[in-house]
């Protein structure tokens, strides 16, 4: 049987991250970990706790709340997935909304935030057989990770999949909102002090703009194949 390795996904936002995770995951028997769910759900906390709103941010009621955030995946059967649960509360579809979308990058910039998270994360990942994806898991999270991933695509590609997800599930949002959204988080998460959004060395990059998912399933498939025959 083929060693067991880390695979760390890191990209800009709605490059495919996770589809191309679940896929692996499912292929390969390893768990998958979408650390965005993570840093969403506490966005959601901040939101619902009145730490954040358009015109404010208190980051030291956040900070000194963070002892009370409980944040768990729990796997759902029927939908072949780990849920987000916050604080014992099933949160998958609420942290998946614009609304969350436009407060969780500035969350993620909140250095306990992050370091709570990624504790959360290391532990995850302690006995490998495992896919996560980020932003920061080849830099962070897992820099001894066997194989890395950093994914690209174009802006314009990236938002119009975003949307289409987004009506898929019934949000009423615009185009135009969602590619704001997108350009803003990028914007942030490649700028922030505390573990930015940066090509890892040793990561792979893959700009899947012309791809289909079954393409970049096979090329990724193909380097895991390389990396467990010779570990
Ligand atoms: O992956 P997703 O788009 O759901 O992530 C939402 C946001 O969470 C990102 O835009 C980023 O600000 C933050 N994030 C992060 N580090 C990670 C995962 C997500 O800062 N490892």
């Amino acid at each position: 049987m083929n060693k067991k390795i880390t695979i760390a996904i890191d990209g800009f936002s709605s490059t495919g991250k996770s589809t191309l995770a679940k896929q692996l995951a499912n292929n390969l028997g390893y768990v998958y970990v979408d650390t965005g769910a993570m840093y969403r759900a506490v966005a959601l906390f901040a939101m619902q706790n009145g730490c954040i709103g358009n015109e404010y941010f208190d980051k030291e009621a956040l900070v000194n709340s963070l002892p009370t955030i409980r944040l768990q995946f729990r796997y759902n059967p029927e939908m072949g997935f780990a849920e987000m649960y916050l604080n014992d509360t099933n949160v998958e579809k609420d942290i998946r909304n614009i609304e969350v979308s436009s407060f969780v990058s500035k969350v993620a910039t909140i250095t306990e935030v992050r370091a709570k998270l990624v504790e959360q994360q290391k532990a995850m990942g302690k006995d490998k057989g495992i896919v996560m994806d980020g932003r920061d898991i080849g830099t962070v999270v897992f820099p001894d990770a066997e194989l890395k991933i950093f994914m690209t695509a174009n802006g314009t590609t990236r938002a119009k999949r975003r949307y289409d997800e987004l009506l898929a599930k019934g949000n009423a949002v615009t185009f135009e909102e969602v590619l704001k959204n997108v350009e803003e988080r990028d914007y942030i998460d490649t700028h922030r002090d505390n573990s930015p959004l940066v090509l890892a060395e040793d990561a792979i990059e893959i700009d899947n703009s012309h791809l289909t998912r079954e393409e970049q399933f096979e090329i990724v498939l193909g380097l895991v194949n390389e990396v467990t025959k010779t570990e």
